[in-house]
């Protein structure tokens, strides 16, 4: 048996990619199913192959042979008076993360991790003691979402996501990246741009590189000092930069 790829670290690029490989052999697999096939993971929200009816059997059937769907298990959650909901979702190897609901008026948004624990040693920050643990995949950013989302009553949809759980989501910049790009995906999420933000504690080469990529958020950096000297002294990435 071959070795699965869970499908929610793939952007549709590289699933039209490997799909468009697949077809050479199978020519009943076609590369545009792929642009079907993340309709129906990210706006139908399906949790397995078979849900997706208009994809024909022998497709979803390589799917099956090639691919999982993955999907997190909360733990536990915590209501606020506002109506916030913090999430703590378990991860297959047993660490956890934090994501959070919030409501408002208008909109609703997500906050979602980037990393289990993080390395940045802020001093007014319970996940800066735990030190970096790992990277989380493009998949476990994803399914935060997936998750949250599915958890509120029908009709609360998601507009906003922000990166501003755990982590520093410039040390994991490559899935970041992919994140972005399924959140943004026609075919998928189709979240604005506009909607998302990726908070960072000021990694200055990275907020540079960020500001030439092709897939564009917003950007906020967070101060927590008034001075450079108070500023150093929470956040020791304020010294180098
Ligand atoms: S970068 Fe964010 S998550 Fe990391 S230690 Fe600082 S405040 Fe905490």
């Amino acid at each position: 048996m071959s070795k699965l790829y869970n499908i929610k670290n793939w952007t549709r690029h590289n699933l039209r990619a490997w799909m468009a490989e697949k077809s050479i052999k199978h020519c009943k697999v076609q590369e545009f199913r792929a642009d079907q096939i993340f309709y129906w993971l990210y706006q139908k929200k399906a949790e397995s192959f078979s849900e997706m009816h208009n994809i024909g059997r022998e497709t979803r059937k390589i799917m099956e042979e090639n691919f999982w769907i993955s999907s997190l298990e909360k733990a536990e959650t915590q209501q606020s008076q506002d109506g916030s909901i913090k999430y703590r979702l378990l991860l297959d190897d047993g660490l956890s993360i934090e994501s959070v609901f919030m409501p408002h008026t208008s909109h609703n948004t997500v906050c979602v991790s980037s990393q289990v624990g993080c390395g940045m040693g802020c001093d007014f920050c319970m996940t800066g003691t735990m030190g970096l643990v790992r990277n989380l995949k493009t998949a476990e950013i994803i399914d935060q979402v997936l998750t949250v989302w599915n958890d509120q009553p029908e009709g609360k949809n998601i507009r906003n996501i922000v990166f501003m759980g755990m982590g520093e989501p410039f040390h994991n910049y490559q899935n970041l990246l992919q994140t972005l790009e399924i959140l943004t995906d026609e075919h998928g999420f189709n979240f604005s741009q506009r909607r998302i933000t990726v908070s960072t504690s000021g990694l200055l080469p990275k907020i540079r590189r960020f500001g030439k990529e092709k897939i564009k958020a917003n950007l906020a950096i967070s101060l927590n000092g008034v001075t450079d000297d108070v500023r150093s002294k929470l956040m020791p990435v304020n010294i180098p930069y």
